[in-house]
This record gives C-alpha cells, structure tokens and sequence, in this order.
C-alpha cells in the first residue's frame, strides 16, 4: 500500500488516521501542531512514543518541499525560492517584505494551461496540480527559512488556482486553521484569470479572502489574443460574475492590469477600462509588464502607466502603480523555473 503524506491531511483526517491505528483522537491534534508548526519527520514529534511513530511510519509520511536555490534581493530583502517536490518537480515561491509583514506568493500547480500569451508559467502546459499539502508547504518552508512569521499569502505564482480548486479549498481551510498557520482569510488573496464558474461557487461559500481578477484588456477583441480563456467566458460575463462576487461577500475585488507597450496601454484603452468598471466596487492594480524572453511583448513606458492612471482616476477608477519588489533578482512569474530546467537539460 502506497504511504500517505500526513502534511495534505485536515486535522478530521489526522484524527481517523490515528483512530484506524487504534490510537486515541488527540494525538491526531499533536500530529497536526507538529507539522504546521514546521518539523519534517516523525521522529521529531516527541511527545509520541517510539512505538507509536514506529507504526506511523508503517503507513504514513511527511511530504517536503527542498529549496533548491533562493535568490535575495539586495535592494529589498525580495527573496525567489525555487522548490523540489517529493517527485522531483520544480516550483517557484517569492517572500516580499512589507513594513506591516511578510507576504508569500505561492504556486499551486507545477505550469499552468491556461495560455495566457504575455506569462512564462504556461509556456509548456502543465505538469500536475500540486495537493493543498505542497501548497501549504511553500509557506511552512518560507517561515521556516527565514525564521519569522508569515502574515500574508497570495495564489499569484505559477498555476490557475480555480483550475486547481478542491485542493485549493483545502488549503484555505489549513491555512486558516488556529491550530496551525492561523493566517486569516482577509490576509489571503486568490488571483484567478476568470473561470466563472468556479468564482460564482467561491461567492457562494463567502468566504473572506480577497478575489483578484486577472483582466489585462478592457475589450473581448483584445483580451482573446491575450487571455484563450476569455473565449469561454467573455468579459461581460466575467464581470456579472464579480458582481455576485461582490454582492455575496461585500469584498472589493481587485484587477490586475499589466501594461504591455502598444498592445493595451493608450489613453482610449484607460477610457473603456474606466466605463467598464462602473458600478463595481473595484480596484485596479496596474502592473508594467514583466518582460518574458520567449515573447515578443515590452513593458509599457512609466509615462504612459502614469497617463493610464491618470485617466482612470478622472473617471473615478481608483488604480495604483504595483510598486515592483526584487528589480535585481528580477524573474518574472515562472521564468526561474524555466531557467532551470534549461540549465538541467544543457547539462
Ligand atoms: N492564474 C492566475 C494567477 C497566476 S499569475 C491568474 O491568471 O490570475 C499572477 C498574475 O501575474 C496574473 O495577473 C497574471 O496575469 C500576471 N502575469 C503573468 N505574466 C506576467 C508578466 N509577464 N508580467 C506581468 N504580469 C504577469
């Protein structure tokens, strides 16, 4: 029988599993403290006895991601980790510092299908889905590495989370569980590029995390060149989803916005974005395009971000710049992990 990984198991199913073994229901609580609180092996759980870890280990395991390179921003403390998972996988992970805390962007699959043509992370499809235990790992293993607290998280590194999402779910419920991470939903966002569907279920479960909408053209023309998914769900669709979105939880949603020059960056583009955003409550976060080697695709020059804003705002569109972290170790979302695997190949 193949082991279970204990670090993708809800503390319910710590506690069956230790009742299956004939084992009292809280040590099942112990189990899950321990992980959570960053230890990589059973025998580090020391208020089990031998007996017991010996008969957990029959059965069971810890999963663990392995940093293989972090890259540190000199400028501001920035840190780009790259992760091997139990089967040999890669994935990327990013640490911003911010003065009210630390914030991890995390992976949830290893690549992404959804094809967005100006991204590095879908370039080859994907691979798998990662469990909501490596997900939750990328995290664990960040507090670990820098030996202070992680306050934020953000599903904004390579992979669709609602491509990926019972797994994404369960991740959102260890995340948040006070006897582990305890991070709260407010200081959680999921990014997604609109699979409506699964927004309107995620409305439904109102929960409070922030939902943030990968949007990057304000027309059906432009954003189906850009983004394949919006040929399934076009934006006024998209839209009324963010709607509900909004009616059922009252969280503002944020849109992401990357200026890309000469594709989606002219004042007539902030004008239709503006008329589009009537009536929600919204924010938009304009990002100058983070240049991808395999593209063919520039970033948009400052003034023409500051001229984008600025029409947004005479409209009432509040929008802001997203100030860009680690310049120096700049990688843009899954160009570390492609590197390396080049690097692998030429080896
Ligand atoms: N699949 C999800 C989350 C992952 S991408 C989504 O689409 O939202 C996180 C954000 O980075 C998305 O807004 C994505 O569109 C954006 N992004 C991808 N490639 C980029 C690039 N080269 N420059 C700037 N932003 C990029």
């Amino acid at each position: 029988m193949e082991k279970v990984d204990l670090k993708n198991y809800s503390l319910k199913e710590l506690e069956s599993f230790l009742e299956g073994l004939g084992e009292k229901k809280f040590r099942g609580k112990q189990i899950f403290q321990w992980i959570h609180k960053g230890v990589m092996t059973i025998d580090e759980m020391t208020n089990l006895s031998k007996e017991l870890r010996v008969k957990i280990k029959e059965k069971a395991y810890i999963g663990n991601l392995k940093v293989e390179n972090v890259l540190i921003s000199k400028i501001d403390g920035t840190r780009k980790y790259l992760f091997v998972l139990e089967d040999g996988n890669i994935i990327e992970s990013v640490l911003m510092r911010y003065e009210h805390g630390n914030t991890v962007c995390v992976s949830c699959q290893v690549g992404c299908r959804m094809g967005c043509t100006f991204c590095a992370s879908t370039l080859e499809g994907v691979v798998r889905n990662l469990t909501a235990g490596e997900i939750l790992d990328q995290v664990i293993s960040i507090q670990r590495d820098i030996g202070d607290r992680v306050s934020n998280v953000v599903l904004m590194g390579s992979g669709e989370p609602l491509d990926n999402y019972d797994e994404i779910l369960k991740f959102l419920s260890l995340v948040n569980h006070s006897e582990g991470l305890n991070i709260g939903l407010r200081s959680i966002t999921i990014s997604t590029c609109g699979i409506v569907p699964k927004m309107m279920d995620l409305a439904d479960r109102k929960l409070q995390i922030t939902l943030a909408i990968s949007l990057h053209a304000p027309n059906d023309a432009l954003r189906s060149t850009m983004m394949p998914v919006n040929r399934k769900y076009p934006i006024e669709e998209l839209l009324k989803a963010c709607k509900y979105y909004v009616d059922k939880t009252g969280r503002r949603i944020t849109f992401e916005y990357a200026l890309i020059r000469d594709v989606n960056d002219s004042e007539s583009h902030a004008l239709e974005l503006a008329r589009r955003m009537k009536g929600i409550l919204s924010h938009i976060n304009l990002i100058p395009l983070n240049k991808v080697d395999e593209r063919e695709y520039e970033s948009a020059q400052l003034d023409r971000v500051r001229k984008f804003q600025g029409v947004l705002k005479k409209h009432g569109v509040e929008a802001t710049i997203r100030r860009e972290l680690g310049s120096d170790i700049n990688a843009a979302c899954g160009q570390l992990r492609r590197r390396y695997l080049k690097g692998q190949e030429s080896k």
